[in-house]
């Protein structure tokens, strides 16, 4: 194997020059070290690795020449926690309260288990989960035979009952491939023939594609009338109805409550420091605050999961983080496309993009992007010029009309993808009881539902038997939606609670009853931007400008504190540095 992998790499020009160093496990893991030029290079090989027949993961510590990964020492933490003695027992610690960590804890919350979700944020979502496109993909991308492409079809299908129980939107708007070229579309019409003849079962690359329901081919007119705004003259297109667009934050936050009103903990502010474990067998995890006690320990901790793997002892797989940009925009276009919308026509093969285009929101805000850019850093969510450039030219593929002034923010969220670019879902083989659920990048919002349950069937067959919560209620109440309601109704409701008549957030018509409900839920909102993710208030056109000082002046109230303690969004984020008058 060793000499395929030195083959593999060598054959690729640019990287030919270099000297890696390549150990191979007894579990065909390949671990590489060497120094080269530039991150690019480090990806590349990792990559190509990865591909050789036989390799199970690759753990690359191939540093590239002056950049400097900051390696976490934890030790005097520990030692300072340890000797405060602070314990707490449950069955079932999660790290991370990302969407996997909260679909799996709300998952869990249907039998009679302790469950404690463990978050270094201030609250939940913070992460990739809240810098995604919100698609609930369809699963016809995923390349067959992948976990990822078994997950998301279950997903896609999960996603609608979990919709009706948590009362989240989930608009099921299809998504539309549009064809401007001649040569497209009669690939367009081979997969037709594929599909309606069945043949494609025979074909590998074709199996995915087979299983996927509600694929419709459409003529001219018909992508018409469904996109009256798209540009020039489209011959054809493929519509993939299965498609669902979500808030993603609104679906994390609606698991972890339901979760918590089903007897889940969520423990916030609180990092996960070292994995502790006796005899190949986990037994908890010592945190910033004190030790938990645990059979299991659930690895769902996004770009950070290969350090938290290393922690357990048990590093197969190395995180390289791919950072993707987005642009929104305002709701002044909503209805402009009601699906997302792309083209493959006239686009070259090598490109940053898998694909993306113009999608849209629930709420009807239209987003471009994303951009896909290997990055060292996984804190670098920064959105550079380039990237801008690059999603206006996305959004321009199949409009012509909306314009750089129309963005409201840009943002940018970094996936957490792994060597061989796939789900990694298991129970460690070193250590019994963690269980990696890592490399959780795209479709990983759509999978969610299909990965909790997943990550339930190996926790009952290492358990044997897992007693059913009796009381277990799959139904979150509806939150009120002010913006929303008919005027009779939002009438009804200000004469019930005055406090749904005061609006605060303008651009999106969010009242003070609404951030009150917030502040005071089941997960509670305690800074500016939690706030804005369960309210949608500073999420319109002036990004807070107007109603950022008035939310802040309710949190304060309403949690007691004095105004220059409350954050933009935990840690020392604070808005305001002193209170100018007494
Ligand atoms: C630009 C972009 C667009 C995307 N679009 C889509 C899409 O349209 N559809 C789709 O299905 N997927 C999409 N994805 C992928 C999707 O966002 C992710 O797969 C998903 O959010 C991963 O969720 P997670 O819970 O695994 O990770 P995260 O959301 O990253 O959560 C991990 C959590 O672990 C916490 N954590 C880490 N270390 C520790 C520690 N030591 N102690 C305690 N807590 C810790 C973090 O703070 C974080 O909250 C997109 C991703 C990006 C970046």
């Amino acid at each position: 194997m060793k000499d395929k992998i030195i083959k593999a790499i060598k054959k690729e020009k640019e990287l030919s020059c270099y000297e890696i160093g390549i150990e191979i496990s007894s579990d065909k893991i390949v671990t590489l070290t060497g120094e080269v030029d530039n991150w690019q290079h480090v990806v590349d090989i990792g990559h190509i690795v990865a591909k050789v027949k036989g390799v199970v993961n690759v753990v690359n510590d191939i540093r590239a020449r002056g950049i400097t990964i900051p390696k976490k020492d934890n030790s005097q933490k520990i030692k300072r926690v340890r000797q405060e003695g602070n314990r707490k027992k449950c069955d079932i610690v999660i790290i991370g309260a990302g969407i996997s960590g909260c679909a799996i804890a709300r998952e869990l919350s249907k039998y009679n288990l302790k469950t404690i979700v463990v978050e270094k944020n201030s609250d939940i979502a913070e992460e990739s989960t809240k810098a995604n496109n919100g698609n609930i993909h369809p699963g016809v991308l995923a390349k067959p035979g992948t976990l990822k492409a078994k997950l998301n079809l279950r997903g896609n299908e999960l996603y609608t009952k979990l919709s009706e129980d948590l009362n989240f939107d989930l608009v099921r708007s299809g998504s539309l491939n549009v064809v401007y070229d001649k040569s497209e579309w009669r690939k367009m019409l081979g997969l037709k023939f594929l599909k309606k003849s069945k043949l494609g079962n025979l074909i590998k690359p074709a199996r995915q594609f087979m299983k996927v329901p509600g694929l419709k081919w459409l003529n001219s007119e018909e992508v018409r009338e469904l996109e009256p705004n798209l540009k020039g003259e489209p011959i054809g297109g493929f519509l993939m109805s299965t498609m669902g667009l979500v808030e993603p934050y609104e679906v994390c936050i609606a698991l972890a409550e339901n979760a918590v009103q089903n007897g889940v903990s969520f423990m916030l502010n609180t990092e996960v420091l070292d994995i502790l474990s006796d005899n190949g067998q986990t037994n908890g995890v010592i945190t910033n605050k004190c030790i938990i006690e645990s059979k299991y320990v659930i690895n769902c901790a996004g770009v950070y999961a290969d350090n938290i793997a290393e922690m357990a002892g048990d590093r197969f797989f190395t995180i390289h983080p791919r950072r993707g940009a987005i642009a929104i925009f305002d709701k002044n276009r909503k209805g402009y496309f009601n699906r997302p919308a792309g083209t493959r026509s006239g686009r070259s093969k090598k490109t940053n993009s898998k694909g993306g285009g113009a999608c849209v929101t629930p709420e009807g805000n239209l987003l471009w992007g994303p951009t896909a850019t290997e990055i060292p850093s996984k804190e670098d969510k920064s959105v550079e010029a380039e990237d801008m450039d690059y999603i206006l030219k996305l959004g321009a593929r199949v409009t012509d009309e909306i314009k750089k002034s129309e963005v409201i923010t840009f943002f940018a969220g970094i996936r957490a993808a792994d060597y061989k670019e796939d789900f990694i879902i298991g129970m460690s083989k070193k250590v019994r009881g963690f269980i990696n659920v890592a490399g959780i990048q795209s479709p990983g919002l759509a999978s969610a539902p299909a990965i909790a349950e997943m990550v339930q069937g190996i926790i009952k067959e290492d358990m044997g038997n897992m007693p059913v919560n009796k009381s277990f209620n799959p139904i979150r109440k509806p939150k009120v939606k002010f913006r929303n309601l008919s005027h009779e109704e939002q009438d009804k409701l200000i004469k019930e609670n005055p406090k749904y008549g005061n609006i605060i957030c303008r651009c999106e018509l969010i009242t003070e009853g609404e951030i009150l409900d917030a502040i005071h839920s089941e997960i509670p909102a305690t800074t500016i931007d939690a706030v804005k993710r369960r309210t949608r208030a500073g999420m319109g056109r002036c990004q807070g400008g107007f109603c950022g000082p008035r939310v802040l002046e309710i949190l304060a109230r309403e949690l007691d504190k004095d105004p220059t303690k409350i954050t933009q969004k935990g840690s020392d984020s604070y808005v305001l540095k002193k209170n100018s008058r007494e």
